[in-house]
């Protein structure tokens, strides 16, 4: 996590907040502060709280469109933040009237960007639409004498590098028709990581198409570029260590599912990348075959099809590491039928994959080569030798 943290800092161009709804445990926090991070993504009152308690000073971003009022006016007179996000003429509103008509606040319009190549659609809810955006742009630049600015979110593990120079383009035209530059230009969130069957290009070649995007932007000189990454910043820095409490044929019932940190495992299907133990810590890799999960609630949504390939000698006291859970996991979690209790535990391993070298850029899917072929880049991170060696 630090890895990726530092990367972004040095390598984009502009200002990173972290968007804290990808992992808000305090130990995430306190590890991206101590990676240098200042800027965070807040979407509520509670995330505003953490950041405050956790990463006291930073500078916060409240970048969720719908706020409540209460919310609104705690983090401006609690807790100083003056960064506020909207898609309509009546948040703007809300925003002005909540914190007494501050003067001093930075109006950031969030527009709808049609984007491609996303696996989690973030602009089906959120978002002025196109022909829309210069009112509410125009009417933001006449309600601060501080920034004004523009955002948008290409959609979660976004696997096309252009979809950000493209809303780009989407929001310089929205500013061109209202005849205002903006202060700031936000691209969001959606940068990806591995999971397998998704490959992303290297993560330079999104900075670079974020390069390209911004230089053809009608802007001023002392224009501000942000990014809010989520995923990008967290996914590799847990794993999640489960037990199997039966198996049955291709089965494996686990102590864990849906409504624990496999969230992305049920309902969208993601095939995460698993690995064996058993009880006396042995890793055991041989014999793969292709199993399914369930998880320990009573209903038959809390189910992961997978597949996830283990050893055929997979059983019950079994435990099985499965990775690439730090964006999207913990965050998910409920304690729905009684379950869901883990305990955290600091471990010094490389992640099973990774866009910053700590490990290898791909994930084995079992797939027929053919298949796999369409997704697999095997490009390497420029510098690559050179960051490993900085892990902790
Ligand atoms: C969720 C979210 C992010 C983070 O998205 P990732 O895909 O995890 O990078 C950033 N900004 C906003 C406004 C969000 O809602």
């Amino acid at each position: 996590m630090s890895v990726a943290a530092r990367w972004f800092q040095a390598e984009f161009k502009g200002d990173v907040f972290y968007a804290v709804k990808a992992n808000p445990s305090p130990w995430v926090i306190r590890e991206l502060v101590q990676a240098g991070v200042r800027s965070f993504d807040v979407a509520s009152l509670n995330e505003v709280e953490l950041v405050a308690e956790h990463a006291p000073g930073s500078r916060m971003a409240f970048m969720h469109p719908v706020k409540s009022r209460v919310a609104i006016s705690s983090a401006y007179f609690d807790h100083g933040v003056r960064t506020f996000s909207f898609d309509t003429h009546e948040e703007l509103a809300k925003i002005l009237d909540a914190t007494g008509n501050a003067k001093d606040l930075n109006l950031i319009v969030r527009m709808g960007v049609q984007a491609e190549g996303a696996a989690y659609s973030l602009s089906g809810k959120f978002g002025v639409e196109p022909h829309n955006a210069p009112a509410l742009l125009l009417a933001a630049r006449r309600a601060t004498q501080d920034l004004m600015g523009v955002s948008f979110h290409v959609g979660s593990q976004c696997m096309r590098p252009t979809a950000y120079q493209a809303a780009m383009a989407q929001a310089s035209r929205a500013l061109v028709r209202a005849g205002v530059l903006a202060d700031v230009v936000d691209v969001g969130g959606g940068f990806p990581s591995v999971y397998p069957g998704m490959v992303p290009p290297d993560m330079s070649e999104y900075l670079a198409a974020i390069d390209r995007g911004f230089a053809e932007m009608m802007v001023h000189e002392t224009t501000e570029l942000w990014c809010e990454p989520g995923r990008a910043l967290v996914a590799e820095a847990s794993s999640l260590l489960v037990k199997v409490e039966l198996k049955k044929g291709d089965a494996l019932y686990l102590n864990d599912g849906s409504y624990g940190s496999l969230f992305d495992a049920a309902h969208m299907k993601w095939p995460f990348p698993v690995k064996l133990l058993r009880k006396n810590g042995d890793v055991v890799e041989e014999g793969l075959k292709p199993f399914r999960f369930y998880g320990p609630t009573c209903d038959s949504v809390d189910h992961m099809p997978g597949p996830f390939y283990l050893p055929e000698s997979v059983d019950e006291g079994d435990y099985i590491e499965i990775g690439m859970l730090g964006a999207y996991g913990v965050a998910m979690t409920t304690r729905f039928n009684g379950f869901g209790e883990t305990d955290t535990v600091e471990v010094q391993d490389a992640p099973m994959a990774s866009m910053y070298g700590l490990a290898k850029r791909s994930i084995p899917t079992h797939k027929p080569e053919s298949e796999e072929r369409k997704v697999v880049r095997f490009s390497r991170p420029k510098g690559a030798a050179g960051k490993r060696k900085r892990r902790r």
